[in-house]
């Protein structure tokens, strides 16, 4: 067989590959009024942020499911077949998909389309199984951050490719520093606990604040030492099934073997939609375990008076993530929530489920070749925030908050030493920690609710400050301690805490001693 056979033998085999994982993976709705309903009005381009800005006729979204129509059109039903055969309609080829596979990327799924269009058409459903195909056909891999998200979640069980060491050390340093302790792998704790991996990679270091209020607040939770990352991206960015579905069982396993009543969603947009909505159809049953917000935990500890709260002086505004409000439909508890921690709360227009998207989820911000566009875009978001007047911006999710702090940096708006993005935690921390001081209760956010019930040896156990002992004697330390010391968060982390470096060195020291 020649070069040339060869290579055409294996396009066939990715275009098969490729129309059957799409047409498995398209919906009743899909395949009724997603690939036949639309008028052809054009009123979803109005509404997408990507077309508004760039004017780019790839960026409409009618164009990007039109391809979608037109591949399984083609290779699925009767008629296309029947007309492809004699050469009266297009074939698109393995070239094609290559060629038009970033505009499935350059979207954030985020709905925005659906809400403006006559026929309810979801062109976000349509791109999801096109992602899919692109996954399972090989093609995704032809992408380096794809290929890397999936060969991570496959390798480590986490999609930035971080070792559990790696992404425990680091808040396990910050918490040390401030003696504040965490509950590892408690058995019978009410809520399981799990970061997701944008969180864990991105902002370690004002993740601890949540810790510090579940802490004072008493929660009756626990993390677990064996997940370090929920699926959100295997999920969301390489629409690959059959990985969030061991994600999401391994997480289910995890709650089993600690006895969990509840599994905590954090605050990220995609875990929300995929434990509220995706999680049924990935596993074909429902979750085992009840799903609980992190933020629902938190409105109800300040309700009911174990997590005091002042509201804070600085004004806010508040980011929809869409996955959150606009297709989980959550957005009317932030509004109840908000007042109980800000004076001050101004909404963008438009908001709730007519928000502007960050632009940065579901692989927006992710994809490297994306930053340009994504900035560009992003002045729509920009020229929210600025209207608004607000102090402050404020989001339930880590990927927006990401987003919003590069957009108002782009943007004149913040500079990286003076954010104007906050996580929601972030602002929950800050008005307890206001009514904490003027108690002289600050030291409420050291222990946590279920070292109480322990003695000093279950403590250690059961505690990071333990998990990070045992790790200063692996072999391995020395070298994930230098990691960590260029670790980018790190010194995000110690520059917004001058002492901490002096507590770093003094590890280093202990180490190398101990290592000689
Ligand atoms: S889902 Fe959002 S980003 Fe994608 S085409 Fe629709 S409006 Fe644009
Ligand atoms: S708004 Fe709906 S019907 Fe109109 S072009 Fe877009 S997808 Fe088609």
């Amino acid at each position: 067989m020649t070069t040339q056979q060869t290579a055409q033998k294996n396009d066939q085999q990715i275009l098969q590959k490729f129309v059957d994982t799409l047409d498995h993976w398209l919906t009743e709705e899909d395949i009724g009024l997603n690939m036949y309903g639309c008028v052809e009005c054009n009123q979803c381009g109005e509404a997408c942020a990507w077309y508004i800005e760039t004017g780019e006729e790839e960026m409409h979204p009618k164009v990007r499911a039109d391809f979608v129509r037109k591949v399984w059109k083609r290779y699925k039903t009767p008629m296309g077949k029947f007309l492809g055969s004699l050469g009266l309609i297009d074939s698109p080829t393995v070239d094609d998909l290559r060629k038009n596979m970033y505009i499935y990327w350059q979207c954030t799924l985020c709905g925005r389309c659906t809400l403006a269009c006559p026929m309810n058409i979801s062109n976000r459903s349509l791109y999801r199984a096109m992602r899919a195909a692109y996954t399972e056909s090989g093609l995704s891999y032809e992408n380096p951050t794809l290929k890397s998200i999936i060969e991570n979640t496959e390798k480590l069980r986490h999609s930035f490719g971080l070792t559990r060491e790696f992404v425990f050390s680091r808040p396990g340093l910050f918490l040390g520093y401030e003696g504040v302790e965490v509950p590892v792998d408690v058995k019978g704790a009410e809520y399981l606990f799990v970061c997701p991996s944008a969180g864990n990679t991105r902002i370690p270091e004002y993740g601890v604040k949540l810790i510090k209020i579940l802490n004072a607040a008493q929660i009756n939770y626990t993390i677990s030492s064996k997940v370090t990352d929920t699926g959100t991206e295997i999920d969301h960015i390489a629409v690959h099934h059959e990985l969030s579905k061991v994600m999401l069982e391994e997480w289910e396993q995890a709650a089993e073997e600690l006895q969990s009543k509840y599994v905590v969603v954090a605050e990220c947009g995609c875990d929300v939609r995929t434990m509220y909505v995706e999680a049924e159809k990935t596993l074909g049953r429902p979750f085992k375990f009840p799903i609980v917000s992190i933020d629902t935990i938190l409105e109800q500890a300040i309700d009911n008076g174990s997590l005091p709260v002042e509201p804070i002086d600085e004004s806010v505004t508040f980011h929809d993530p869409c996955y959150v409000t606009r297709l989980s439909g959550r957005g009317d508890e932030y509004r109840r929530f908000l007042p109980k921690v800000v004076k001050d709360f101004r909404e963008m227009i438009p908001n709730k489920e007519h928000n502007y998207c960050c632009n940065g989820g579901a692989g927006g911000m992710r994809l490297p070749e994306n930053t340009e566009k994504r900035r560009k875009i992003s002045r729509l978001k920009a020229e929210q925030i600025k209207n608004t007047g607000a102090d402050l911006v404020t989001t339930p999710c880590a990927v927006c908050y990401l987003n919003l702090k590069d957009t108002t940096e782009v943007y004149g708006l913040a500079t990286p030493d003076n954010r104007k993005a906050r996580m929601l935690f972030e602002i929950v921390y800050d008005a307890m920690m206001k009514a904490l001081k003027k108690r002289g209760e600050e030291d409420r956010v050291r222990m946590p609710y279920l070292f109480k019930k322990m003695n000093k040896e279950e403590q250690i156990k059961h505690s990071l400050s333990g998990f990070m002992e045992q790790l200063t004697r692996s072999s391995q330390f020395p070298e994930l301690l230098k990691k960590l010391k260029d670790d980018a968060n790190v010194k995000n982390y110690a520059k917004e805490n001058p002492g901490f470096w002096k507590y770093f060195e003094k590890i280093e020291k202990e180490v190398m001693a101990t290592q000689n």
